[in-house]
C-alpha cells in the first residue's frame, strides 16, 4: 500500500507527512470544531442537573431524528414524558433495545441515516484485532465533535493547536526495511514529530532516546505501549527529560496500565492524560486529576450492564448512546469494553458519571479452570521492576502462558516473585507456564494487547 511512499527520500517523505497533516487539520479541526470546542469549555463544569437536562435534550432529538431517517430505527419506541431530565433519559433508555456489534454488523447499512447526503458520509472500518472489522461511517461533524473533546482535555492542560509535539502511535510512516535512523517523520504544518513505533527494537532505542532530547516540543500524544517503551529506554540510560520541560502526555487507543503510567511520567517528567474513545465515535472519556475518567456527558450518555456490585462501584459490559455520530447513530450499543463506575463524586470536583477504569474487551480475561473471569490484570506486572513487559495468553481454562520481556536483573528470586503474584490473583489450580523472550510482537495495527484470551 505504501510503496510509492516508501522510494520517496526522507525530504520527500517528510513533505508527504505533512501534507498529510494539512488533510488532517482541515477534517478534524473545522470551523464547528472550534465552536464545539469553545461550547465544551463553557460546559465542562455544569453542576449535574444542567448536563442531564443537556443529555436529555440531545437525546430527544437523536430518538426523533433516528425514527424518521433511520430504517434500523424505524419502530424504536417514543421518549418518555417524566418532566425530570435524569428520570426522563433512565425511562427512554429503559424502553429501547440494547445493540450487539453483530446486529450492527449484519446490518450496518440499514443504520445510515437518509438524512445525510452520500457525498458528505465518511468511510472507515475498526482494526479488527479480533474478529471482523465493522464497517464504520461518520460525518465532518462527527470527527469535529470527537476531537473537540480531545482538545477540551488538552486545552485543561496548556496545550494548544499551534504547539510542537511527538506522536508515537500506529502510523506507517518509516519503511519498515530502514535499519538506519532517522525513525521518524516530520509534520511540518501541525509541529508534529512522527515515531514509528514498528522500529523500537533494543538496538535502534538508544536513537530515539537521542532524538527525544535533540527535539523542541511543548507535548506528547500516542499509544501507551509505545512512550512507555521509549520512556523505559530513557529511564535505562539515564537519560530521562527534567520535570518541566514540556507540558503534557495525552494517550489514548489502549488501555493505560499501571506500571506504564509511572515509567512515562517518571522519565517524560510530566503527567499523563489518557483518553478513552472508540472507531464507532460514540462514547468520550477524559482523565481527571485523581487519574479517573470522567465520561464527557455533552458526547453521549455512558450505562454499565452491571455483573458486579459494591458500596463503592458498579462494574460490568458499557452500553452507550452517542451523540456524535449523526451519519450512523448508535443507541444503547455494546461496545465491547468493560468499565468500573464510581457511585461516590470524584473528587476533583468534576459532576457527571466518573469510572476508575475501562479495561478492554471481554477477550482482556483471564479465566480460572473454576469459571472466575478475571481483569485488570496488568496490576500484576506494577511491582515487578525485572519485567520490562509481559502479555498473558490463554487456550483453554486449565492453563496460561506469561510472554514476558525480563530485564537483566531477573534471576530466579523474581521469578518466584512473580509467580506468586500471579497465583495471589488467579489461584493454585491454573497451570503457569513463563516464557522469556526478546520483544512482544504488536497486533497489525501496532497496538499492544495485554492478555489475549480465546478460552471460554
Ligand atoms: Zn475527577
Amino acid at each position: 500500500m505504501n510503496t510509492l511512499y516508501d522510494m520517496l527520500p526522507v525530504v520527500g517523505q517528510n513533505a508527504a507527512c505533512t501534507l498529510a497533516g494539512v488533510y488532517r487539520a482541515y477534517t478534524r479541526h473545522p470551523r464547528i470544531f472550534h465552536r464545539r470546542l469553545a461550547e465544551l469549555k463553557r460546559t465542562r463544569d455544569l453542576p449535574l442537573d444542567e448536563l442531564y437536562q443537556l443529555q436529555w435534550e440531545q437525546l430527544q432529538k437523536m430518538v426523533s431524528r433516528a425514527q424518521t431517517y433511520v430504517p434500523h430505527y424505524r419502530d424504536l419506541p417514543e421518549c418518555s414524558s417524566a418532566s425530570d431530565p435524569s428520570v426522563a433519559i433512565r425511562e427512554t433508555l429503559d424502553r429501547m433495545p440494547l445493540l450487539t456489534k453483530e446486529v450492527y454488523r449484519e446490518n450496518a447499512q440499514s443504520f445510515i441515516s437518509a438524512d445525510i447526503p452520500k457525498r458528505s458520509i465518511l468511510r472507515g472500518r475498526t482494526s479488527g484485532t479480533t474478529g471482523t472489522a465493522l464497517p464504520l461511517y461518520a460525518s465532518a461533524r462527527t470527527v469535529a465533535e470527537e476531537y473537540a473533546t480531545v482538545w477540551r482535555l488538552r486545552d485543561a492542560h496548556g496545550v494548544d493547536l499551534q504547539d510542537s509535539h511527538l506522536t508515537f502511535n500506529g502510523q506507517l510512516i518509516v519503511p519498515v526495511k530502514q535499519t538506519k535512523p532517522p525513525y521518524w517523520r516530520n509534520n511540518m504544518y501541525q509541529r508534529q514529530i512522527l515515531f514509528s513505533i514498528y522500529h523500537m527494537t533494543t538496538r535502534n532505542l538508544g536513537d530515539y532516546v537521542g532524538a527525544i532530547h535533540d527535539l523542541e516540543f511543548s507535548y506528547v500524544d500516542g499509544y501507551p505501549s509505545a512512550l512507555y517503551q521509549a520512556a523505559r529506554a530513557m529511564l535505562e540510560q539515564g537519560r530521562p527529560l527534567e520535570k518541566g520541560r514540556m507540558k503534557a502526555i495525552f494517550t489514548s487507543s489502549e488501555s493505560l496500565l499501571a506500571y506504564q503510567r509511572e515509567t512515562i511520567e517518571e522519565a517524560f517528567g510530566a503527567s499523563v492524560w489518557d483518553r478513552y474513545g472508540t472507531a464507532e465515535f460514540a462514547v468520550s472519556m477524559t482523565a481527571c486529576s485523581e487519574k479517573n475518567l470522567h465520561v464527557d456527558m455533552e458526547f453521549g450518555i455512558v450505562e454499565v450492564d452491571v455483573l458486579e456490585e459494591t458500596d463503592e462501584y458498579v462494574r460490568g459490559p458499557l452500553v452507550v448512546t452517542g451523540f456524535a455520530n449523526d451519519v450512523t447513530p448508535f443507541i444503547r450499543y455494546r461496545i465491547g469494553d468493560y468499565g468500573t463506575r464510581l457511585k461516590g463524586e470524584c473528587p476533583c470536583g468534576r459532576a457527571g458519571d466518573v469510572f476508575s477504569d475501562v479495561d478492554g474487551r471481554s477477550d482482556d480475561f483471564v479465566i480460572t479452570p473454576d469459571g472466575r473471569k478475571i481483569g485488570r490484570l496488568d496490576h500484576i506486572f506494577k511491582d515487578q521492576t525485572t519485567v520490562v513487559e509481559a502479555q498473558i495468553r490463554q487456550t483453554t481454562r486449565e492453563s496460561i502462558n506469561i510472554i514476558f520481556v525480563p530485564d537483566r536483573r531477573f534471576g530466579p528470586k523474581e521469578e518466584k516473585g512473580l509467580l506468586q503474584e500471579v497465583r495471589s490473583r488467579l489461584g493454585d489450580e491454573i497451570e503457569i507456564r513463563l516464557l522469556p523472550v526478546e520483544s512482544i510482537p504488536r497486533e497489525a495495527n501496532g497496538k499492544f494487547r495485554a492478555v489475549k484470551s480465546v478460552a471460554t
